[in-house]
């Protein structure tokens, strides 16, 4: 996901906005219009054990970046999109995932998007016929057309790779993300886009409660996660990158490498607290995650293979979460992810 020559072409540092921490989100209880979703898995890239695990141990900032791009502890991680199907709204896509022709050579050229198209590298993804996004809508039973709504958590490549598809779609960003596109987004792979709703802060969607974005800085500037009501009164956040792996729940224990800096990191340290206090409070909520690497992956994909995220699916990721954690929500030290030689994660 970053190149080596990140380090040298990336645009200044900027001090991310902290989550106010007094503000809890709070859900509605009564009511709620429910939503359907789906999980369509796009492929895999490449990324390094440092840029998934290396927050505690210094991989932030330009240094970070360096040390990044030199990490030969690499391994695949999954890119999910999510679906939404509301009963009036249509569908709703929570993140575009990888196309095509993000595994072609020449598609990433500085002459189409200045400096970024240094930082993404076609060789890193990979995306067999049968998961293009297309495939993978046909596979639910959804037609791209049908699609009326995308929500774009943040403007990294695997999040908005075949956005091209849905033109006709609103697609909903942060207006902050929007702002700070040039940093590390490529313009060719959203310019196509005919619609944009930029929005600010916890945003309902429809109005009903049914869908809402809820910021999560730290990873970028306007990263957003997606809160979708699902049946029988339950929860579901789909937690775009603020959330790696269901490991990282527990930031004091493991954080992510971090491209803006120590300041940054704690932000996004406080997203998933906020994420985690949620949680809590609301009793059924569930997290899905687009690029868990462990067992969370197939869980999510067996789950919603019918489109319902009901009671016993909830409780299914429950126990994976349960698993991982003690009773004060501490990573257990024999789950914090370890790389040995010649083996992998
Ligand atoms: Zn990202
Ligand atoms: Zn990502």
């Amino acid at each position: 996901m970053i190149g080596l020559l990140a380090g040298c072409v990336l645009k200044p540092l900027v001090a991310l906005p902290h989550p106010e921490p007094a503000v809890r989100w709070v859900l509605a209880e009564d009511g709620p219009i429910s939503v359907d979703v789906h999980a369509l898995q796009t492929g895999e890239t490449d990324v390094s054990f440092g840029q998934f695990f290396g927050g505690h141990d210094g991989w932030v900032g330009r240094r970070g970046v360096w040390r990044t791009g030199f990490d030969r502890r690499s391994f695949r991680a999954p890119v999910l999109v999510f679906a939404l199907v509301h009963p009036t709204e249509g569908v709703i896509l929570v993140d575009a995932g990888l196309a095509p022709h993000q595994t072609e050579r020449g598609f990433y050229r500085p002459k189409d998007g200045g400096r970024t198209a240094y930082i993404w590298d076609h060789r890193e993804n990979h995306l067999p016929e049968d998961e293009t996004l297309l495939a993978q809508l046909a596979a639910a039973g959804i037609a791209a057309d049908d699609v009326r709504h995308v929500v774009v958590t943040h403007l990294h490549e695997d999040h908005v790779g075949q956005l091209e598809t849905f033109d006709r779609a609103t697609v909903h960003l942060s207006a902050l993300e929007w702002e700070d596109r040039g940093r590390v987004a490529y313009g060719p792979s959203f310019d196509d886009v005919q619609q944009w709703n930029l929005v600010d802060g916890v945003t309902d969607l429809f109005g009903d409660g049914s869908v809402q974005l809820l910021p999560t800085p730290g990873h970028t500037l306007g990263h957003t996660s997606v809160l979708a009501r699902v049946v029988d009164g339950g929860a579901a956040v789909v937690t775009g990158d603020a959330v790696y792996t269901l490991r990282h729940l527990d930031p004091d224990t493991l954080l992510p490498f971090n491209y803006y800096g120590e300041h940054a990191l704690q932000t996004q340290a406080e997203s998933v607290r906020r994420l985690t206090a949620l949680q809590r409070d609301h009793g059924d909520l569930v997290f899905l995650l687009p690029h868990d690497p462990f067992d969370y992956t197939p869980l999510i994909l067996d789950v919603l293979g019918d489109g319902v995220l009901d009671r016993a699916d909830r409780r299914a990721l429950e126990a994976v979460q349960r698993e991982l954690f003690d009773a004060q929500g501490r990573l257990l030290p024999e789950h914090v992810p370890t790389w040995v030689r010649g083996q992998g994660l």
